[in-house]
Parts: C-alpha cells; sequence; structure tokens
C-alpha cells in the first residue's frame, strides 16, 4: 500500500476520535489501528465515561461498542442524540458489536448509531467506516455532511424527502399534523399510566411518521424512547418523552409553516 507524505496527509486526515470499548484488548487493537492512521484517539470504557469526554472536548467520531458495563452503548447513544436535539448537532457514532445480525442492526440505527462494525475488528472495515463518516478535509465545514442537523428542515429538504412533489407534500404534512399529537399525547398518557408497551408502539409509530420528513431530532428522540420502553424503564423514558413533546411542537409549527407556504403556491396550478 502507498502511503501519502504523512505531514500533508495528516493535516487533513488526522481526527479526534473517542473509542468507547470495555474490553482492553479490543479498545488497545482499535486505538492503535486508528493511531496507525494518524488519528488522535480518547479511550473510555462505559458511557458515563463517553459522557464525560464530549462535554471535555470535541470529537469528530465516536466508535462505541454496544455491551459496556454502567451504561451500554444503545442507551449511551440515546443519551446523545437527546443532547444533540437543541443544538442541531449530530456527531457520527459507529457501533462496535459483536453480534451481526440484521435484528442487532436495526437496534443500533434505532437507538441512534449511524452505523456499526462487527468485532473482531478488522483494519480495513475500520479504515472504510471512518472514511465513510469523515470524508477528508476540504476547506469546507467538516461537520457531518448528508446528515440534516436538528430542525432545520426547509422546504427544499422537505420537497427531496418527498419526490419533489408539493401537492403529495401538502397531504402527508396534513396526515403527520393530524396523527403526531395524537401520537404524542398517547405516549404521555402510555406513560403515565405505566404502559410501556403502548409507550413502545405509540413511540414506534411516531418515528416511522416523522422520518419521512428528515426530522432526525424527533425521530432520534422517538427511537430512544421507544428503546426505553422496550426495556421496561419508564423511569429514564419520562424525561425524554417531554422532550419529545416540545420537540414534535417545533417540527409541527415548522411543517405548518411550509405546508402552508407550498399550498399557497400550489393553489393556482391546481
Ligand atoms: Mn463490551
Amino acid at each position: 500500500m502507498v502511503r501519502a507524505p504523512a505531514s500533508r496527509s495528516n493535516r487533513r486526515t488526522r481526527r479526534n476520535i473517542l473509542l468507547a470499548e470495555d474490553n482492553a484488548v479490543n479498545a488497545t487493537l482499535a486505538a492503535r489501528l486508528l493511531e496507525k492512521e494518524g488519528h488522535a484517539v480518547r479511550l473510555a470504557s462505559n458511557g458515563l465515561q463517553v459522557l464525560t469526554a464530549l462535554e471535555e472536548e470535541p470529537f469528530d467520531l465516536i466508535l462505541m461498542d454496544v455491551q459496556m458495563p454502567l451504561m451500554d452503548g444503545l442507551e449511551t447513544v440515546g443519551r446523545i442524540r437527546q443532547r444533540e436535539a437543541s443544538s442541531g448537532r449530530h456527531i457520527p457514532v459507529i457501533a462496535l458489536t459483536a453480534h451481526a445480525m440484521r435484528s442487532d442492526q436495526d437496534r443500533c440505527r434505532e437507538a441512534g448509531m449511524d452505523g456499526y462494525l462487527s468485532k473482531p475488528i478488522q483494519a480495513e472495515a475500520l479504515r472504510e467506516a471512518i472514511a465513510r463518516f469523515l470524508p477528508a478535509r476540504t476547506g469546507q465545514d467538516p461537520a457531518a455532511p448528508g446528515m440534516p442537523g436538528g430542525l432545520q428542515i426547509s422546504r427544499e429538504s422537505l420537497l427531496a424527502h418527498l419526490d419533489n412533489d408539493p401537492l403529495l407534500l401538502v397531504d402527508v404534512v396534513d396526515l403527520f399534523l393530524g396523527l403526531g399529537p395524537v401520537l404524542v399525547a398517547q405516549m404521555g398518557q402510555a406513560l403515565r399510566d405505566g404502559k410501556a408497551e403502548a409507550l413502545a408502539m405509540a413511540a414506534h409509530t411516531f418515528r416511522g411518521a416523522a422520518g419521512n420528513f428528515g426530522a432526525t431530532v424527533v425521530v432520534d428522540l422517538a427511537a430512544a424512547l421507544e428503546q426505553l420502553a422496550r426495556s421496561g424503564d419508564l423511569a429514564a423514558a419520562a424525561p425524554l418523552c417531554r422532550e419529545l413533546e416540545e420537540r414534535a411542537a417545533e417540527v409541527g409549527r415548522i411543517l405548518r409553516e411550509i405546508r402552508d407556504e407550498v399550498a399557497s403556491v400550489t393553489v393556482g396550478h391546481g
């Protein structure tokens, strides 16, 4: 393999990576592979250390083991997405999983992971994953290209999600504006009644519906909520549910504005 001259290449490709892995062998191996690529690596061995590290310094990407003590990878990424909800940022998080089954991949995505790597870690797969989520710097803002941030839903992004069809946009946004608040109310009620299964179902339906609009923040929140409800952790679900309520209302307002704007333009063409 031909290597580019170190100094210049490293300037462009060196990234600050947070590696969360409780197995010391796996952690050392992955850290060494990353360092060989010129990256700076900080280690964490559980989710709590991840959250602490994120408060102390900025990272370009997180590699996170799914099974860790104290706070596992799925719960941790849920909390990260929840915190990001107010900032509109989205740090790429790649799950490290011992299971490569479809259901595990789905669980990772639902929890807020952007991708996954099967263990044992292969150098080439690791390089590919890093390259996919962190393309080489070109001088512009490297912040997560292709990942819609927070509540920044625009008419253009919305149309892009909806086949660039204004009439379709008006129709499905109307549906969501009707259904969304009902589901949010159901989630609140289920939480008050202590009905985990009902909460999970409402969150699941909401997530599926909101996913059509690229409303990443509420999709991630609903996914985390569903996850917690399925695990029966209603105490942890409560703050997430409140957050989702607020965000869903915000998303609803934005969608209504865009819908009205599109409708006013589209009416004349009827
Ligand atoms: Mn582990």
